[in-house]
């Protein structure tokens, strides 16, 4: 399956399935060198297969940095050392990068090549079933000590290869953490379908097939609004549902407590539940939702480990609000998302509702 995201400058393509990696040839044919940058634990499951693949395009000379695991890789420290790699590697305007790893790797990936020389070309091949959100759209970026994802810049990437036979090595809690941004995906888009997805799906008997299609439709939606949007002007921001209590959340977790995507899953409940109140949504969603993340094991009861101040501090922080004033992506129906604004005395109220409905 391929899928183009057309952008006023540039396009390019996610190609996704099964055995995707040995088609990079193609996209290799420019590059004076290629650099990898990889997330240490996938190199060390799969990091052959890419090789093999390079290999089999003619790549055997292909430098190569492994990074720490995960979101530890986002640091100023470790972007440092990607330029110094890159640098002593003999990288060129005329180079590529290849992210190897997860939406953490793919983030700190995208940011090595969009500063190295002003800006190189850099391909995307996403571990996770979260990538299928992060490495389509171009944010890069890593983290600062005080603020997740401050520092970063929009990159787009010269084409992004998604290997879905690599998603089999993944542990639950990152599936279930993709697999949230697939149903947010599916409520905010027109032509989602998320009631069936709510009411039938369950993570332990997924099919290939079953996945596969959640990920392809998961990539349409968000190459569709960045094509329409890629600055974050207007409708991507519609893309932050559930982001903005969920953001709080996972902060208050310490990063790493919840996954990026089991904190999204409580954010987009508490987000129903202030487009309940605020644009009329009907209840019946909030609920069908809710038995849905129940029944694949979202740690739903985490929220309760932090008081609403903590998470409005949080909120409040949060890059996307803006003048002070709280800004929701609301739902007051699926796939009709709407950008809403929110005084305290209802995020409080929405924040104890929450608490109740999770019991
Ligand atoms: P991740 O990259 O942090 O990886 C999570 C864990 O899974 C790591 O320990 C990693 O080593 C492991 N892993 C990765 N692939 C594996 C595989 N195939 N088999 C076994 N283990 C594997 O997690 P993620 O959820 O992909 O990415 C989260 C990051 O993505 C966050 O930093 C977030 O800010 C960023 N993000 C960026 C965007 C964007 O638009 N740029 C969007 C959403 C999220
Ligand atoms: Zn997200």
């Amino acid at each position: 399956e391929t899928i183009r995201v057309d952008l006023s400058e540039r396009e390019y393509d996610v190609l996704v399935g099964t055995g995707t990696l040995g088609r990079i040839g193609s996209f290799l044919e420019k590059a004076d060198r290629i650099a990898v940058i990889a997330d240490e634990r996938v190199a060390g499951i799969h990091g052959e297969k890419l090789e093999r693949a390079l290999a089999g395009a003619g790549r055997r000379k292909t430098a190569w940095l492994n990074v720490p695991a995960g979101e530890a890789c986002k640091t100023l420290e470790w972007f440092g050392r990607t330029q110094q790699f890159l640098l002593e590697a003999g990288c060129t305007r005329q180079s590529l990068v290849i992210a190897f790893g997860g939406g953490a790797c793919g983030d700190l990936a995208g940011f090595a090549a969009a500063c190295y020389m002003r800006g190189i070309d850099f391909i995307q091949c996403p571990t996770t079933i979260l990538a299928h959100d992060s490495s389509v759209g171009g944010k890069t970026g890593i983290n600062l000590p005080g603020g997740k994802n401050m520092t970063g810049a929009f990159h787009q990437p010269a084409a992004v290869l998604y290997d879905t036979d690599l998603l089999k090595t993944l542990p639950a809690e990152e599936i279930r953490s993709g697999m949230a941004e697939a149903v947010k995906h599916q409520l905010i888009s027109p032509s989602g379908n998320a009631g069936e997805m709510l009411s039938e799906l369950n993570y332990g008997d997924m099919d290939e097939q079953t996945l596969l299609q959640y990920i392809v439709r998961g990539i349409q939606v968000k190459a569709e609004i960045v094509s329409q949007d890629e600055r974050e002007g207007s409708v991507r921001k519609y893309l932050n549902f559930g982001h903005t209590y969920g953001h709080a959340v996972e902060a208050a977790a310490g990063y790493g407590g919840l996954t990026h995507g089991e904190s999204v899953m409580i954010g987009m409940l508490y987000a129903l539940i202030l487009s309940e109140r605020l644009a009329g949504a009907d209840r019946s969603v909030t609920d069908a939702l809710q038995h849905f993340a129940e029944r694949n094991g979202y740690p739903l009861k985490a929220a309760a480990d932090f008081p609403f101040s903590e998470l409005f501090a949080y909120m409040k922080k949060d890059k996307k609000a803006s003048f002070g004033e709280l800004q929701f992506v609301l739902l007051p129906e699926t796939g009709r998302p709407e950008i809403g604004k929110a005084e305290e005395e209802d995020c409080r109220e929405a924040d104890e509702e929450l608490r109740k409905r999770l019991g």
